[in-house]
């Protein structure tokens, strides 16, 4: 039995929460292959009716449920009951699949002949999610896993299970058969391998690390994996950008969530000409960040997730001091009990520090000045991850250039590198992803096996 507890006040304790064993998983798989045939085998229409029912409990709930999860994680309540509300809007797009989900008919090119393209479900599918979208990276894998007409096996985050407990429960109310969804919350490295061996596909997100193990584990079975990693993403300011608006954008994009978002900026490539007068005006900004109780509707940044974060943010924020990094602002903890950690940047930074390469994961930026924008593109596109990337400018001509040449999965012009709609496919590259999109049109990809059958009708002419 674990405790869970809140990262604003460890002293306070969620829940308990049992740890299953590598045997409880196991039986977890044997429901989820017992259940398939059937769930397979459903009325597109009674699938929908399921998702649908899911994504309306989750609005009806969205501020309790809000209010747990910012209990839980430690974003603002707004952002918590954001993402409760944008995890029903996700059932609700993937109750349209079960419906939509097409095939097509061609001559064959032998008289007589039909070809029948068809796509099935992949079978069983093991979902492992990261902590920080404790509702929405779970809705968002599980949603179209069922669509499709796949069983489910969910690994949650044991920072964060609460949240995944209330999931499953609405999707038992929902009137899911039993054994089509199987939550089982414990340790990664414990449960990781049974849950990978037994599954037909392994849908993760988290870190690049744990993605190399699965995708090692998957591959030596030919399994189908899709992995969703970590981010070092870049936010380039143009010479010719709106400055307040481009402070706007790598404030949410640092800040929001506690910077804890795959898809966080981290690092500020700003061109040299408009440099100082940015800076200037990001630090004020900065400053007026009210960090505090993330239940307070006042408050613009909670903590982050747990002491072991808070180390790792921390140990990061020294060693890029040690490298020569310019303290502008923050870093340090704040006084208290809870996990809280100074919005913090740095300036003066070069792209090859460490602080600018590894993932830091907490609300930490950088500032990397930029000889315009050849320049700037090139260190956006120098880094090993390649997930999301923005530019701030008024030109056309500049943000085509760098949608056409970033490297990265995702391009934002005028927008903040976090914060993506679910309607369309979400990935990165390289070591932040690999084996396909997730959401949107892509999802069918990897949510669905082929069939192409040959149809002789006997019949010539
Ligand atoms: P993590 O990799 O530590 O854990 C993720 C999940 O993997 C957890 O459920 C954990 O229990 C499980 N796990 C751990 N070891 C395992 C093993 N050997 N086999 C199988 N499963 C195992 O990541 P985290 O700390 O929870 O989340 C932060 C990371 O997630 C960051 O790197 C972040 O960038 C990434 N992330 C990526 C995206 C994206 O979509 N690209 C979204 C959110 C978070």
């Amino acid at each position: 039995m674990e405790a869970n507890r809140n990262p604003a006040r460890p002293g306070e304790v969620i829940g308990h929460y049992a740890w299953a064993s590598v045997e409880q998983a196991e039986e977890a798989l044997g429901a989820a292959h017992a259940a398939l045939p059937g769930w397979a085998a459903s009325n597109p229409q009674t699938r929908s009716d399921v998702l649908r029912r899911v994504g309306d409990e989750l609005n009806a709930r969205a501020e309790e449920l809000g209010a747990l999860l910012t209990r839980e994680e430690g974003k603002t309540l707004r952002e918590g009951i954001g993402e409760v509300r944008r995890s029903a809007q996700i059932f609700h797009y993937a109750a349209g699949e079960p419906l939509r989900q097409g095939g097509e008919a061609l001559p064959g090119l032998r008289d007589g002949t039909t070809a029948m393209v068809s796509r099935e479900p992949v079978g069983v599918v093991v979902l492992i999610t990261p902590w920080n979208f404790p509702m929405a990276v779970p809705a968002w894998k599980t949603a179209y896993a069922l669509a499709f007409g796949n069983t489910v096996v969910l690994k949650p985050s044991e920072v964060t299970p609460a949240c995944a407990w209330e999931l499953a429960d609405i999707l038992h109310r929902a009137g899911l058969p039993a054994g089509a969804f199987n939550l089982v919350v414990g340790d990664g490295r414990t449960l990781g391998p049974a849950l990978v061996d037994g599954a037909d596909a392994v849908s993760f997100t988290g870190s690049p690390g744990v993605g190399r193990a699965i995708l090692e584990r998957s591959v030596a079975r030919m399994t189908r994996v899709q992995l969703e990693l970590g981010g070092k993403n870049p936010l380039v300011v143009h010479d010719d950008a709106d400055l307040e608006l481009a402070v706007d954008i790598a404030l949410q994009g640092a800040f929001h969530s506690t910077g804890q978002r795959c898809t966080a900026t981290s690092r500020i490539i700003v061109d040299r000409r408009v440099h100082d007068a940015f800076v200037e005006r990001l630090v004020t900004r900065i400053a007026a960040l009210r960090v505090g109780d993330p239940m307070d509707a006042a408050t613009d940044m909670g903590p982050v997730v747990s002491e072991a974060q808070l180390a790792k943010d921390l140990h990061c924020i020294a060693d890029a001091r040690s490298e020569g990094a310019e303290l502008a602002f923050g870093g340090g903890r704040m006084d208290g009990d809870g996990y809280f950690l100074e919005p913090t940047l740095f300036v003066g930074t070069d792209n090859a520090m460490r602080i600018n390469r590894d993932e830091v994961f907490g609300p930490v930026a950088c500032v990397i000045p930029a000889d315009g924008l050849d320049h700037a593109i090139a260190i956006a596109n120098d880094s090993d991850h390649a997930l999301s990337s923005g530019i701030v400018t008024r030109g056309l001509a500049s943000a085509e250039t760098f949608r056409r040449r970033s490297r990265a999965g995702l391009v934002m012009v005028n927008a903040p590198t976090a914060g993506i709609d679910y309607h369309v496919p979400f990935g990165g590259r390289g070591p932040s992803g690999y084996g396909g999109r997730e959401q949107g049109s892509a999802a069918v990809e990897f949510f669905t096996e082929g069939k192409t059958a040959y149809i002789n009708h006997g019949i010539a002419g």
